[in-house]
């Protein structure tokens, strides 16, 4: 039988509202919602600033059986684990104009928070069409990196730029009762939808480790090193040849 810790006590309570609750449409009920979200820093705790999160720590996921859990601590550090999560991550940003985006946050990546951020055209002209360099001049030339043999191309539409501001806080000490019906049904609307990505990115990973195996590959990597050789002095090694 499972321990009940602490902490899944209130995983298990939160699975079970989201199910059996459902999303809010009284006021009191957004409200309260609101209020009660599990919150997690959008920096650094002593940057003050948090938003909406989740925690997505391995052993707070849904798993089917506890040996699938324990072959997920495999794919920590397996860069393809996680396209998928990255791509539910491009979807909610662009359905929602950058102006909301997700990422991870904490260290080891733990959370899953919800950023404010923004999508603006840039007035670059060119870009390079091998290095992708973006630059100002407004004519095609060859590119200005050094050791790239591209040009730069003029720009057939503005490039635009895409940020996430880091330091934002999202509803902190917000005080609901003042919003009226319909900014708080938009916020209810958001908030949930970033709950429902949240699940999918489980569902994601879950998938992606059922599916896979981690295996170890030796690769050929050429390197640099240093290494002591004996100095060989020009006299010593002459008498030495010498017949
Ligand atoms: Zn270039």
């Amino acid at each position: 039988m499972a321990i009940l810790t602490k902490d899944n006590v209130s995983s298990l309570s939160a699975r079970i509202s989201r199910t059996l609750i459902g999303k809010p449409h009284r006021r009191d009920e957004m409200i309260a919602f609101l209020k009660n979200h599990f919150r997690y820093d959008t920096m650094n705790s002593w940057n003050l600033s948090t938003s909406y999160a989740a925690n997505v720590k391995l052993y707070k996921l849904d798993w089917p059986s506890n040996d699938l859990e324990a072959r997920a601590y495999d794919f920590l550090d397996i860069e393809e684990a996680y396209f998928g999560i990255k791509r539910l991550f491009s979807a909610f940003a662009k359905s929602h104009d950058y102006r909301w985006q997700a990422n991870f946050n904490g260290r080891s990546s733990g959370y899953i928070v919800l950023y404010q951020g923004k999508c603006e055209a840039t007035d670059y002209k060119t870009r390079c069409d091998l290095c992708g360099t973006l630059t100002w001049y407004a004519t095609e030339q060859a590119c200005k990196v050094r050791g790239c043999n591209g040009t730069l191309l003029l720009l057939e539409e503005p490039a635009y730029q895409i940020s996430v501001l880091l330091g934002k806080s999202t509803d902190e000490n917000e005080d609901f009762a003042e919003w009226d019906d319909y900014d708080l049904g938009q916020r209810i609307g958001l908030v949930w939808e970033f709950d429902e990505l949240i699940r999918a990115c489980e569902k994601e990973y879950i998938t992606f480790v059922t599916n896979h195996a981690v295996v170890e590959k030796g690769v050929m990597v050429p390197r640099t090193i240093r290494i002591a050789e004996p100095v060989v002095k020009r006299g010593l090694a002459h008498s030495i040849t010498k017949p």
